[in-house]
């Protein structure tokens, strides 16, 4: 069995998916994945996720995962799937505002930084509070909080990995039940990557990003 195939059926053992990370890949390698029947794939550029959208098939799933600038959410916003990495409300309200040009709901994730290290994004204490707060005191209508993200320290220590994810596991509980216990759609904690996702799957992920296990290094 190959990578793709063994990680696919531990995702799906666990009750997640499999977000295939084709950031730097060809066209001609993501169709590969696209004909064993894989829809969701993730890019973290516009400038590089645009041109992807228009030459493959229209029933891929386009998963946003990088840090995404306001002023480009225009080039994805008629066709992405799911944005991951919100971390603040003016991203928030044009994510809003260029869905409802499009006559689209869009759905996002709230990303939360729950590695030790200063350089990454995301979200800190209550200010998830405050964004989903915003959004819906503002009524948002065309976005939908589908749910969590978080990228773990980048590190050999499984201890350090593993308390980065039980703390966005319940980050995820707790504003579950505070804000969306009558709403199936918060239902996503994406959280996992080629050299943790077997970590994140034992303690709750939804969604692995994978991309060197499977097309190799970048
Ligand atoms: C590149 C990237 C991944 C995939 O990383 P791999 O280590 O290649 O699996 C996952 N999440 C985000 C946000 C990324 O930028």
């Amino acid at each position: 069995m190959d990578q793709y195939s063994k990680i696919s059926h531990e995702a799906e053992l666990s009750g997640a998916s499999l977000v295939l990370v084709s950031k730097t890949h060809s066209i001609e390698s993501i169709k590969e994945f696209y004909d064993r029947g894989q829809r969701a794939f993730g890019e973290n550029k516009v400038q590089e996720l645009v041109p992807k959208y228009e030459s493959l098939p229209k029933d891929i799933r386009w998963h946003f995962i990088g840090h995404l600038q306001k002023n480009k959410v225009k080039y994805i916003a008629p066709f992405v799937d799911l944005i991951h990495s919100v971390d603040d409300v003016e991203l928030l309200e044009e994510i809003n505002k260029r869905a409802s040009q499009n006559n689209r709901k869009i759905k996002v994730l709230i990303e939360i930084r729950i590695a030790s290290e200063e350089t990454k994004h995301g979200i800190v204490g209550d200010d998830s509070d405050k964004l989903i707060a915003y959004c819906i005191d503002n009524q948002l209508d065309n976005v939908s909080i589908c749910g969590l993200m978080g990228m773990a320290t980048y590190t050999d220590d499984e201890e350090q990995i593993e308390k980065e994810f039980k703390f966005l596991k319940s980050e995820f509980d707790r504003l579950k039940s505070k804000y969306f216990s009558d709403q199936g759609q918060f239902k996503e904690i994406s959280m996992g990557m080629s050299g943790d996702y077997t970590l994140a799957l034992r303690h709750g992920s939804t969604l692995i990003r994978i991309g060197t296990l499977i097309f190799g290094k970048r």
